[in-house]
């Protein structure tokens, strides 16, 4: 359950700005609009911040980018004054850092909480938005900054029948804050993504009997996870500044980068790359190999490959490998997301988990007893942890009922097609900017961090630059977003990622509509775009005054 039971502060009538979501872009987003002077607010479903960081408390969660670099760089002294335990911490620890950054921005006493916005309309005349939330409140605002989050819309009713089961039924971005006690109980995984995994293998030796469901074999690279003493403290963060000029500019946000071309070097030196970076521990193998696995099907079978033959050797098992490695036949290495883990693999030499595979009897329903498959054969178990995924990108802005120019809705719009200006705004919505969203660098291929600062970094230039211009309305034009949809369709169609199924393209949502929803051509080219439609202009999008002037 959610604790609610916090002071709520009142939401304001009239704004400059509002922020919806107090994760790592909206605290930040909040700083800086509040920093340009403008009157700004916050306001998050949850009952603190944290955003991705708050609902993800499932056993096990924990960053698969190094702590160092999953970061704000705008403020050294931030930085250094907050010390990490180990390289990639867990959710708690995460979580401590989040309100480490509120507290030290003072940013809680313009956020309210527990508060879901349920609708927001624009109003041509006055060039204002009204905003609509559950306890009530009707904001007037101007800016209208959706930091929502990309993966934050949890397919939480996946199956039939979910409500009739006699145990517990949980959603991993929904566990609950005080836990669920697993000690000798009979338990359900459904799902093997980089959440499941997390979920697996952290919960195996206290539950009494682990079920998982499988249906896509996943790729997986185990982690290295070394506790920081003093002297790594010092190593990181004396390269502040070196970290501060790389992180951006590389192709996925991260420190590293692909620094050799597959057709440079012989097969020897190309195995040594991938045991050099597969023996990292991290996502280096993926993010840091060799760049041509995401276009060349004959480098990405090799990759993959390689990869396999690392899970093999561990699962020695036929049957396991049968359902836990993907086949050559399945889709390429890296063309979705690569989770890291720990001992993973291993966990199902457990005597006390089993691995199913629903691959080809797949989960028919849920029945009060357990999970009930196709065949009919039922598990029986107390508790299912559903890590089934999310709707990404467009998912927690359709969920809000957001109308825009000509009762045009946002939900609507996107169940055509999922289209965005540089994924900051979309045509047809004035004022509106979103972090996270469709068609920007996003999850996929990059380090949140790195990302959403460039984007909150770009919202709030590109309010200031209206202002001073003396406009208080901008809205991308027509053409302009279709010369973006097209880059963006153009890059990403020319890669591997486009041809495999998963929640990058939307394939995990029934009738989404598919479109490869991150922006593939590289954070750091993303950035020098965006930069270059600021310096330019704004050539993209039209500037305009409203008639009326601002109440605020
Ligand atoms: P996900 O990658 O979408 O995985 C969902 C899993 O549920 C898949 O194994 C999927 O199988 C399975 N599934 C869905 N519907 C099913 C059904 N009807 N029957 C059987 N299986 C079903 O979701 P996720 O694991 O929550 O991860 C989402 C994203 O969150 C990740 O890709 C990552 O970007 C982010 N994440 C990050 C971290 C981190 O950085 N530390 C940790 C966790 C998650 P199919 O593949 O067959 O559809």
């Amino acid at each position: 359950m959610l604790d609610t039971t916090k002071d709520r502060n009142p939401m304001p009538e009239e704004l400059d700005a509002l922020v919806i979501g107090t994760g790592v872009s909206g605290l930040y987003e909040l700083h800086q609009l509040r920093q340009m002077g403008l009157k700004v607010h916050a306001c998050d479903a949850a009952s603190d911040v944290g955003g991705t960081w708050y609902w993800n408390r499932y056993p096990g969660a924990k960053f698969d980018s190094e702590a160092y670099i999953y970061q704000y760089l705008f403020d050294e002294q931030l930085y250094k004054k907050w010390t990490w335990s180990e390289r990639f911490p867990g959710q708690r620890e995460i979580e401590r850092w989040m309100h480490y950054i509120t507290d030290s921005l003072d940013l809680r006493r313009d956020i309210t909480f527990s508060t879901t916005i349920t609708s927001a309309t624009w109003d041509e005349t006055s060039g204002l938005w009204t905003v609509e939330t559950d306890q009530g409140d009707s904001v007037r605002v101007r800016y209208l900054v959706c930091c929502t989050g990309m993966l934050s819309a949890p397919l939480t009713d996946r199956f039939p029948g979910q409500s009739s089961f006699d145990g517990q039924i949980v959603h991993t971005a929904r566990y609950p804050k005080e836990g669920l006690d697993l000690q000798g109980r009979k338990v359900a995984v459904i799902g093997t993504g980089a959440t499941g995994i997390q979920v697996i293998q952290t919960i195996a030796p206290e539950v009494d009997k682990l079920t998982v469901f499988v249906r896509t074999p996943q790729y997986v690279l185990p982690m290295k996870n070394p506790k920081y003493g003093p002297a790594e403290v010092a190593w990181y963060k004396g390269r502040f500044d070196e970290l501060k000029s790389t992180i951006p500019h590389t192709f996925t946000g991260f420190e590293y980068d692909f620094e050799q071309a597959w057709a440079d070097l012989t097969p020897d030196q190309r195995h040594q790359v991938l045991e050099d970076t597969h023996a990292d521990g991290s996502l280096k193998l993926w993010l840091a190999s060799f760049g041509e696995m995401f276009f060349d099907e004959e480098v990405s079978e090799e990759i993959s490959e390689f990869v396999r033959e690392k899970m093999r050797a561990r699962l020695k098992d036929p049957r396991l490998i049968d359902i836990l490695v993907p086949g050559p036949d399945d889709y390429g290495f890296g063309t979705h997301r690569v989770p890291l883990e720990s001992q993973y693999l291993e966990t199902y030499l457990r005597d006390n988990v089993e691995a199913v595979s629903v691959r080809d009897n797949p989960i028919a329903e849920i029945v009060p007893e357990g999970v009930k498959l196709q065949d009919g054969t039922v598990y029986e178990v107390d508790v299912i942890i559903m890590a089934v995924g999310f709707d990404a990108g467009s998912g927690a802005l359709s969920r809000i009922d957001i109308t825009g120019t000509d009762g045009m809705t946002l939900a609507e719009e996107w169940r055509k097609d999922i289209r965005t200006t540089l994924g900051l705004m979309k045509y047809g919505f004035p004022n509106l900017f979103m972090t996270g969203a469709p068609l920007a660098p996003s999850a996929a291929l990059c380090n949140m961090t790195t990302c959403l600062q460039q984007q909150t970094e770009w919202i709030a230039r590109c309010i200031r630059d209206l202002r001073d211009s003396g406009n208080d309305v901008i809205e991308p034009t027509q053409s302009g977003e279709d010369a973006w949809v097209a880059h963006h369709d153009e890059t990403a169609n020319a890669t591997l990622i486009s041809k495999t199924e998963s929640w990058y393209n939307g394939a995990n949502v029934a009738g989404k509509p598919r479109r490869v929803l991150s922006y593939t051509g590289g954070v750091g080219t993303y950035r020098s775009l965006c930069n270059e439609m600021a310096e330019n202009g704004y050539p993209s999008f039209v500037m305009r005054k409203t008639a009326i002037p601002a109440t605020a």
